[in-house]
């Protein structure tokens, strides 16, 4: 018998609860695995855990994470159970240090059945290191946000960290209210399946490590 999606989506977590693939496994408190609707339309991806997801075991609930769920609420109407969240790793980088080229293409074949799984409409990525995995591209988030990107039968919008619109002044701010802006807008558009061109698949790329170089 076929397991339902959100079922597996669970046992997929379970498994990762154990992982060993990479060093992160040494220090984390937790696997910090993804956390909302697992049939959502819409799927947040951002870096890695920090100390509070570390401890709570949920993406994005610290004060970044406080001000991406005000963010969405605002600008798509969006509250947690709603939409679903996740990281390029699982495991908090000690000290918050960035996460590795490896231990991101070690993390990805989870990030992977996260998609494949969830089949949100619109992915939008959370900083440069989400959207380079996912786009495989080396330009930074400066230069690629701004477009709405095919990906995988769905959109894929690149936006800031909110870590970043943190440190950062107005105009970021801005430019995060309006990706989402647009993130509505795609998701609306998919929905009613009218004026959104679509590439039947976008065959999904290997994580290349090279990219964080
Ligand atoms: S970061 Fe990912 S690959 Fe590394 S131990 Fe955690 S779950 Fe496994």
């Amino acid at each position: 018998m076929e397991v339902p999606r959100p079922a597996e989506l669970q046992l997929v977590a379970d498994e990762a609860a154990t992982c060993v693939r990479c060093r992160l496994a040494e220090t984390r408190t937790q696997v910090v695995f993804g956390v909302g609707d697992p049939d959502a339309d819409l799927l947040f991806v951002g870096e890695g855990p920090g100390a509070e997801e570390d401890r709570l075991g949920e993406p994005f609930v610290g004060r970044s994470g406080k001000l991406l769920d005000q963010l969405v609420l605002e600008e798509m109407g969006l509250t947690r159970d709603q939409f679903h969240i996740a990281n390029v790793v699982k495991c908090r980088p000690p000290d918050n240090r960035d996460p590795q080229p490896d231990e991101i293409a070690a993390c990805n074949p989870w990030l992977e059945r996260q998609l494949e799984l969830i089949q949100p409409k619109v992915v939008v990525t959370l900083g440069n290191f989400a959207m380079r995995t996912l786009l495989q591209t080396r330009d930074g988030i400066t230069k690629v946000r701004g477009s709405t990107y095919p990906f995988r039968g769905g959109l894929l919008i690149p936006t800031f960290h909110p870590a970043a619109i943190l440190r950062g002044g107005a105009q970021q701010l801005a430019q995060m209210r309006a990706d989402l802006v647009r993130a509505k807008q795609a998701i609306a558009a998919a929905t009613a399946a009218v004026d959104v061109e679509v590439p039947a698949e976008v065959a999904p790329a290997p994580t290349d490590a090279t990219l964080f170089d």
